[in-house]
């Protein structure tokens, strides 16, 4: 294989989900769909399946160093990818990092708590989220209830949302995809799905059919996606509707894998 035919190399920063739904492993299944090479690098692990997070287990923040230094030190890394990271220290392991190695995008999920209910990140690792890491995000992809806890109100409409991402850019990071995939029913326009992008010039809205689905793992695969669509090489904006077609289109085809009612999304 000659040099113009490898991959890109993506980096996620995240979880584990022993479940595979979700964390680390939906972000490598989304790499490799795009044929991405992935790397990863575990800043926590959880015991999960499809009825629930049962564990958690933060390694020491030495070792989560040493294997983002591992990646940085062989691969040329296009994108990293950050999710689940649980806890300040953990964050201020990552952030020292990345001012370290100063890769070309960062994707930052502000993963918070699972659908399941389960606490990701702990309530006082909010400030080290918003001063260390944010700042230097390309791009964030907060959910309704993790944009909520970001900037201190309510977003209940899609004027509410507008209004959010103004004070979401304000926060520091260079562009923000506010997923609404959490607004009540009928608060959504025509049975849609409405996310926005907004990177200060303009608002985009990447709109499609609501499906009704208790679904896992989404967060984590749509902001895989961008990084992976960033490491292709296409402009953020194009990255965030590839990203959200690829969701969608995973999500049609998701399947249950456990006992749980829940679906997981069928990446190939
Ligand atoms: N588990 C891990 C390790 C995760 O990183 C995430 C998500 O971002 C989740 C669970 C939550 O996924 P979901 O909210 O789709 O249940």
């Amino acid at each position: 294989m000659n040099d113009a035919s490898l991959p890109p190399c993506a980096l996620t920063i995240a979880g584990s989900d022993s479940g595979g739904g979700a964390g680390i492993q939906a972000d490598l299944k989304t790499f490799a769909a795009h044929r991405v090479h992935g790397l990863s690098a575990i800043a926590a692990l959880t015991a999960q399946h499809t009825r629930g997070v049962t564990a958690v287990h933060v390694p020491d923040t030495a070792f989560l160093r040493a294997q983002i230094d591992a990646c940085f030190d062989d691969f040329a890394i296009g994108a990293v990818k950050l999710g689940m990271l649980a806890n300040a220290e953990v964050i201020h392991a990552v952030a020292d990092a990345l001012e370290h190695h100063r890769p070309a995008h960062v994707v930052l999920d502000p993963v918070m708590v699972s659908t399941s209910g389960a606490r990701l990140l702990e309530t006082s690792a909010l400030d080290a989220l918003r001063t260390r890491l944010i700042p230097m995000a390309t791009l964030i992809t907060p959910n309704l209830p993790e944009a909520e806890l970001l900037i201190g109100r309510a977003i209940v409409d899609i004027d509410a949302m507008h209004e959010a991402i103004g004070t979401l850019l304000g926060l520091g990071a260079g562009a923000v995809l506010l997923k609404g995939g959490h607004l009540p029913v009928d608060a959504s326009p025509r049975n849609e799905v409405v996310d926005l992008f907004a990177d200060g010039s303009a608002v985009h809205a990447i709109a499609h059919p609501r499906l009704s689905l208790d679904a896992h793992g989404t967060g984590c695969t749509l902001a895989s996606a961008v990084a992976a669509n960033l490491c292709l090489g296409r402009d953020l904006r194009g990255s965030c509707d590839a990203a959200a077609d690829y969701v969608h289109a995973a999500l049609r085809k998701g399947y249950r894998p456990g006992r749980g009612d829940v679906l997981v999304l069928d990446h190939f």
